[in-house]
């Protein structure tokens, strides 16, 4: 049983025998058995969020929002007036909304929540002496695990030994300089000053190390400060305050509306005050769009959680409608666009040649010269080449429970693991012959990684990296087993080769080594190390496009979304899988890093106008073009894996990390985070993100043209000075409003993306959710039919029963039914702009009539809450509804069909339009 609460002062002082003896584990970590015992101990390794607000606050928040207050009131107020029906009904209401719009956030609260389950974080053990890659969740104190930078840091924990380890504590101290950190201990004031602990929460800036596990979950420092501060990263997006602006605004016009109504009633149809009252807080009621944030948010959550299917977890609902907007993609090549299984094909040395064959991280294959298979032992400078290729590397391929290879590192360095083995190298027993000291980790600045090993009881350093990093570093060349100086036609033969595997989409990596000289401090100077070194050979390997690909960047293009390549590989390799995918035309202008850096702003924003590839930049490169295309006025979504991307990231409008390859930073910094990797994902969010918009917009379009049919009735009864008797009542405005319209609406949320919505340029930042030309089609298209159709059903009852147009029927059972159609009819009329709204352009039928069934439900509910109302007597009470014959049900049974006909026509016109403006523009 080990010390629950290890004290941090004692784990950093102790001696190592000491440190293993208090946590009970060794070198080798610790048994599974162990592990498993530990786990159940000490509970998993995780963060407890802080409660959150309770359920019932958040219920209770709805009843006491402006607007709900503003109704309790006005319910009052009818009860008190002597309108008890019409108190109860506004108080129903209020309720109802507030259930429901507590529901709506509830169901969107729980679409988010569930996303953070689908990230794991991994973490490498060492348990019974070998590594293994667990969920960061099951780690436990006493295990021993290993870390390099980019990850964050799943426990607090001891040094072991480390590596150039540089850690950025600022999430726990708010420092934002990184600190160098290793395994000796140095006594030291203040909380996290130890030098040899690492604390849970913070990032590995740089290097590596293999560290000791001592407190773990809530246990840690991390744990203790959460449990105080637990800060919700909760901002609500752009679209919901445009919403919550615009809700506002309508509410304070319906209220003047409501005022001048009032007025209206008492002294133009010398109405009592009491009914005139009534009246106008019928219309102010109807016309507060109560349930519409809400329904946004959700409508936002459903995006989010059908984006999740399509492997893009978004973090914040915001992030939904930016990506709507996304005009320019700024995309890394490796992985991203490619499918990241290097294969290593060739092997180029100066004077000899040779093939690789078989496929992806399969051992199976062999090297071949002129077809043959070859002994290695036969070719000294091969030999070196891939001796370096086996001990320059942090990869392990593990063969899964299905037999599928699973690799553990990055591709490139399991490509060279490969290699070696198809060569016939014991890659543990090579490593153990020549055991490593030090590792100066890979980083995409330097382009070079270099580990140092003992060898024949020498120190030599081997180097792999880009080409480009490798040769400005080399002195001499190893043919055929002899070092001799390197010559400028050397150089030359090199660069050819290296060319000409680029043009044909390749990529390679060029390997080296170094004799390092005796002083004892050698191991420090990395830049004397990674110097004056010994080219060996080329790896040459294939990393094919996603069989994807093609098809997303056509849609890109279509939906007039550029696309820049922005990748740490060679300008000609870069261009060459750029032309390859349909990106870019032969014109392309390809930008390296060297060149960007010698561009000022101004430059780079002309620069990336046109069609553009950045080749052998380094991540803060990424951060400089991200700001240029912003400084054009463009959306930037920008992806990113490594730590150093993290600050294009957060620059980018939306940063997207990669879940698979990312780093914990990347993906902390990340807006977004791709399960797969995948580019074509960004596409499919941004078709989503585009979809929602239009979406929510179809349901504002919805919920506003019915307005015009309630507010007509009362203009006519007002504007006739009450010879028009009023054909809708205040009870029967609130039921369109908050009873049959309700579920509809929600089912527009959930339209699927009308084709076509990824053929138009992104929307404007300056585009309104209310545009001007929706305004117009709610009130003077959509709304002005169903007024006149309400209309003319209320007078067609009056007709029906001998009424005239100049002496229609007041009271008694005639004006009931006469009301109870006019409300029908707008129902009837709704039923149809439910189909209407569902497409801007597109036929309905192309999309399938009944493909939303959340529509098709609502109008169903839609219909039963008519006939309830209309045939169960207590509602007809309280309603002033009836029963109507036959001939009324036909006259509404047949309302949908010419307003789905006439509205099919109007889009059929505008499709040949844009067709034949299409066409003008060829
Ligand atoms: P992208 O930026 O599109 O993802 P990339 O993987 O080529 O492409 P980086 O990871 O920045 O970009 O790598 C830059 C270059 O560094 C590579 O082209 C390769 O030449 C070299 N390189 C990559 N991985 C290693 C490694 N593990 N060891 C040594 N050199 C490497």
């Amino acid at each position: 049983m080990i010390q629950k609460k290890a004290e941090t002062g004692v784990i950093a002082s102790s001696s190592e025998k000491k440190l293993f003896e208090l946590l009970k584990s060794s070198v080798q970590g610790l048994a599974e058995a162990e592990a498993k015992q530990r786990l159940n101990e000490f509970g998993a390794n995780d963060i407890q969020q802080a409660k959150k607000q309770s359920q019932l606050q958040a219920f209770m928040k709805n009843f006491v929002s402006l607007m709900a207050l503003l109704l309790w009131i006005s319910g009052a107020i009818a009860l008190f007036a002597g309108m008890p029906e019409l108190g109860v009904a506004i108080w129903l209401v209020n309720i109802i909304n507030g259930v429901f719009s507590f529901w709506q956030e509830y169901a969107a609260q729980k679409a988010t929540s569930s996303l953070k389950k689908m990230l794991p974080t991994y973490t490498i053990v060492i348990r019974n002496g070998n590594n293994k890659q667990i969920d960061a969740k099951n780690l436990v104190p006493g295990d021993v695990f290993l870390i390099q930078a980019g990850n964050s840091i799943p426990a607090d924990a001891r040094i072991l030994t480390a590596e150039a380890l540089e850690i950025d504590e600022s999430a726990l101290t708010g420092e934002s300089e990184t600190v160098n950190k290793d395994e000796k201990y140095l006594k030291t004031e203040g909380k996290f000053g130890q030098n040899n602990i690492i604390y849970a929460g913070t990032t590995v800036a740089r290097g590596t190390a293999k560290v000791i596990a001592f407190h773990t979950g809530m246990d840690t420092e991390f744990g203790k400060i959460t449990n105080l501060t637990q800060k919700q990263r909760k901002s609500k997006s752009p679209l919901q305050l445009e919403l919550n602006r615009l809700t506002k605004q309508i509410s304070v016009i319906a209220i003047v509306i409501g005022v001048i109504f009032f007025f209206a009633a008492v002294f133009f149809v010398h109405y009592p005050w009491s009914k005139s009252f009534i009246f106008a807080l019928g219309m102010i009621v109807a016309f507060i769009p109560e349930g519409l944030l809400p329904t946004v948010t959700l409508s936002l959550a459903q995006g989010v959680q059908r984006m999740s299917k399509k492997h893009a977890l978004v973090k914040e609902l915001s992030s939904v409608e930016t990506l709507g907007e996304t005009s320019v993609i700024a995309s890394d090549k490796t992985g991203t666009l490619t499918q990241n299984q290097m294969t290593i094909n060739h092997i180029w040395l100066l004077d000899d040649k040779f093939e690789v064959t078989g496929e992806g991280y399969s051992n199976n294959g062999q090297i071949q010269k002129n077809q043959q298979r070859i002994d290695i032992e036969k070719y000294p400078d091969l030999k070196q080449l891939l001796v370096i290729a086996a001990l320059n590397n942090d990869s392990k391929i593990e063969e899964t429970a299905d037999k599928k290879a699973k690799v553990i590192g990055t591709p490139t360095e399991a490509a060279h693991t490969i290699v070696a083995e198809k060569a016939g190298i014991e890659i543990e027993q090579l490593a153990q012959e020549q055991p490593r000291l030090k590792e100066f980790p890979f980083d995409s600045n330097r382009k070079l990684m270099t580990t140092i090993h003992t060898v024949n009881g020498r120190k030599v350093a081997y180097v792999k990296g880009a080409l480009s990093s490798v040769i400005k570093c080399s002195s001499q060349i190893m043919v055929k087993g002899k070092v001799r100086p390197l010559t400028a036609e050397d150089r030359q033969k090199i660069e050819a080769a290296n060319k000409h595997y680029a043009t044909m989409g390749l990529r390679s990596l060029a390997l080296a080594f170094h004799e390092l000289e005796e002083p004892s401090n050698i191991l420090d100077k990395q830049e004397t190390i990674e110097d004056d070194l010994v080219f060996v050979g080329l790896t040459v390997m294939a990393d094919p496009p996603r069989p994807e690909i093609y098809a997303a960047i056509k849609e890109c293009h279509d939906a007039q979304i550029r696309v820049i390549m922005v990748t740490g590989d060679s300008a000609l390799t870069a261009k060459s899988v750029a032309l390859k995918i349909g990106m870019v035309g032969n014109n392309v202008q390809v930008i390296t890093g060297a060149e960007l850096e010698k561009m000022n702003d101004k430059e780079l924003c002309t620069a990336v106008k046109q069609e553009v590839i950045f080749a052998r930049v380094a991540p803060e490169h990424k951060y400089r073009i991200v700001k240029a295309c912003q400084a054009n006025g463009e959306i930037v979504a920008s992806t990113g894996d490594g730590v150093n991307d993290a600050p294009a990231l957060k620059q980018a409008d939306i940063g997207i990390a990669m879940g698979v390859t990312g780093t914990d930073v990347a993906k902390d910094a990340a807006d977004m985070i791709l399960t797969d990797d995948n580019f074509a994902s960004i596409v499919a969010a941004v078709e989503e993100g585009r979809t929602v918009y239009s979406n929510i917009q179809k349901f504002l379009l919805y919920i506003l043209n019915s307005n015009v049919p309630e507010a007509i009735p009362s203009v006519l009864f007002l504007f006739s000075r009450g010879l028009i008797p009023l054909p809708l009542t205040v009870m029967q405005i609130l039921t369109v409003d908050l009873g049959t319209d309700m579920l509809p609406a929600l089912g527009l949320g959930a339209e699927k993306s009308e084709p076509g919505v990824m053929k138009q340029p992104p929307r404007s930042q300056e585009s309104h959710l209310l545009e001007r030309s929706l305004l117009w089609k709610a009130f003077a298209w959509y709304g002005a039919g169903a007024a006149l159709i309400s209309t003319f059903a209320y007078l067609f009852v009056n007709y029906v029963h001998g009424y005239s147009f100049m002496n229609l029927a007041e009271d008694g059972n005639v004006y009931v039914q006469a009301t109870t159609m006019t409300l029908a009819a707008i129902v009837f009329c709704q039923i149809a702009a439910a189909i209407n709204c569902r497409t801007k352009e597109t036929s309905v039928l192309t999309i399938g009539l009944l493909s939303n069934r959340h529509v098709i439900r609502g109008i169903v509910v839609e219909i039963i809450l008519l006939i309830l109302l209309m045939y169960v007597p207590i509602l007809q009470g309280l309603f002033n509804t009836t029963a109507i014959g036959p001939l009324e049900w036909l006259f509404l049974v047949i309302i949908p069909v010419p307003l789905v006909l006439i509205e099919e026509l109007r889009k059929y016109f505008v499709r040949s339009k844009s067709l034949e403006s299409q066409v003008y523009k060829k």
